[in-house]
């Protein structure tokens, strides 16, 4: 393909594009293939003769769209939502385009230098402590990494290195290995599983503490743990609290675990996972629910998840770089440049792969295209739905709602076994109209209605409840 041709084409695919997002809604969410579908549709090796673009693009519908769930249809309501905007593919089409890998500031100096500023801009969106941004004198700043998992796991990581060096300062005679024997994580029974994941990458221990019935991990919970764990010669290190549980959209106290991980305290590192509900305080009446995250060395929130930017790109920030780069900071001669060390982080020492895309143009775009009033809109209007299906669900007494809804989350159950909770969830996936997903929290299972696309309005709200209904009409009266 000469740029003449790519010139043409990328014009139909932007067409194809913008077709399969404004008629989105015509689909089902979720493809009806089963497993294996996709490799009676192509041959069993690639062609030994390239082939014309009119030959593959025929296969986008052949043999792609059939097996697509579609996250941004109006009908899919499961896990939590990733964002899509135009701009934001905009941006991505650019960063392909430019396709340079930015691990060092030399290595494309605008993809690093870009990032710090809208790592800052978006910091100050959230309102988050100065300590956590660039500008804020100290040794903070923010860092793009692709999910919330390489993020727990990066602050994970760095705590476990800045333990480990605390305590071989302190005791010579110990060796890493018996350290890493006694160092103890905490997070609460509904974190995330990549929390859990990032201990068992990390090698450490990771005990999961009760929550109270709202959800949320209280300070005197993980206190006890501490004193407890410290008795029997643990090293406590690290805590995850979450701000929006997955399951729930619980959210951890922060302000009772801050002080308890501050240094005069018990010295743990606090990392908040805010992977979906972050994006909710550039708002100033959800910003209370952060409070606290003061208290925490690291932050992590997923502008891809509720931030109209596409995947991915989830935005990390630490009170302390040397900390993190402390952790993973090697350098071979070919890495090297003249300017390491100076104004520009590399931001190769802040992650885990060496690469890395040009993901700030998107966020670049998306904050300046929608500016900050047009991103509260869209999370204020997701959350109103969300209000208005938790009043559908109200309205209807054989159901009940399991949690307060905070954000665009409903958690919603028939009042009654779990058994016929997991039938119903069964039928309305199996019936397909509509796509969600359950979760079981302290042995109750529920459903989980989530405001997912941008489109979303509340006829497709209305519209889901309306098949919930019908298939639990049909349930309820089905003999037993
Ligand atoms: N943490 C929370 C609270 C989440 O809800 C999720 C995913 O939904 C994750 C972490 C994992 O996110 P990612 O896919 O970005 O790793």
């Amino acid at each position: 393909m000469d740029a003449q041709e790519f010139r043409a084409r990328g014009r139909e695919m932007v067409d194809y594009v913008a077709d399969y997002l404004e008629t989105i809604g015509t689909r089902t969410p979720l493809p009806s293939v089963l497993p294996g579908y996709l490799r009676e549709l192509i041959p069993d090796e690639a062609p030994l003769n390239g082939e014309s673009w009119e030959e593959v693009k025929k296969d986008i519908d052949r043999v792609i769209m059939p097996g697509v769930t579609h996250w941004h249809s109006p009908q899919f309501h499961a896990y939590f939502p990733t964002s899509s905007s135009y701009p934001a593919i905009l941006g991505d089409m650019l960063s392909d385009g430019i396709g340079c890998i930015g691990f060092t500031w030399v290595t494309s100096p605008a993809c690093t230098e870009l990032e710090v500023s809208m790592m800052d801009w978006l910091a100050k969106m959230l309102n988050l402590p100065q300590e956590f941004l660039f500008s804020g004198g100290g040794k903070g700043g923010g860092v793009i990494q692709g999910t919330a998992s390489e993020a727990t796991l990066v602050a994970l990581l760095s705590a476990r290195t800045t333990m480990i060096n605390k305590l071989k300062k302190d005791n010579p005679q110990m060796t890493q290995g018996q350290i890493v024997d006694k160092l103890v994580a905490y997070c609460s029974e509904e974190a995330h599983s990549s929390v859990v994941r990032a201990s068992l990458i990390g090698m450490v221990q990771m005990k999961s503490l009760p929550t109270d019935d709202k959800g949320s991990l209280r300070g005197s919970e993980l206190e006890s743990a501490i004193i407890k764990d410290k008795e029997q010669g643990l090293i406590p290190f690290f805590l995850c609290a979450t701000v929006g549980t997955t399951s729930t959209c619980g959210t951890d106290n922060l302000l009772e675990l801050g002080p308890i991980c501050e240094c005069n305290k018990h010295d743990i590192w606090m990392h908040v996972d805010a992977a979906y509900a972050g994006s909710a305080f550039i708002c100033p009446e959800f910003r209370p629910l952060l409070d606290g995250v003061e208290h925490s060395m690291s932050f992590n929130f997923n502008p891809h998840k509720w931030l109209q930017v596409t995947f991915d790109c989830s935005a990390l920030w630490v009170k302390d770089s040397g900390l993190v780069s402390g952790a993973f900071e090697l350098n071979p001669v070919y890495l090297n440049h003249d300017n390491q060390g100076q104004a520009m982080p590399d931001y190769r020492h802040w992650q885990i792969p060496l690469g890395r895309r040009f993901r700030s143009l998107k966020l670049w775009f998306v904050l300046r295209m929608f500016g900050v009033t047009g991103l509260q809109e869209q999370i204020r209007k997701d959350v109103s739905l969300a209000h208005q299906f938790e009043d559908l669900v109200k309205s209807d007494d054989r159901f009940e709602i399991v949690r307060p809804v905070t954000f665009g989350l409903v958690c919603f159950r028939l009042k009654g076994t779990n058994e016929i909770n997991e039938t119903l969830t069964k039928k309305i996936n199996d019936d397909r109209r509509i796509h969600l997903t359950p979760s079981k929290v302290k042995d109750t299972f529920f459903l989980r209605f989530a405001v997912c696309a941008t489109k979303t309005q509340v006829s497709d709200v209305k519209f889901a409840w309306t098949v919930i209904q019908e298939l639990t009409d049909s349930l309820l009266s089905s003999p037993k």
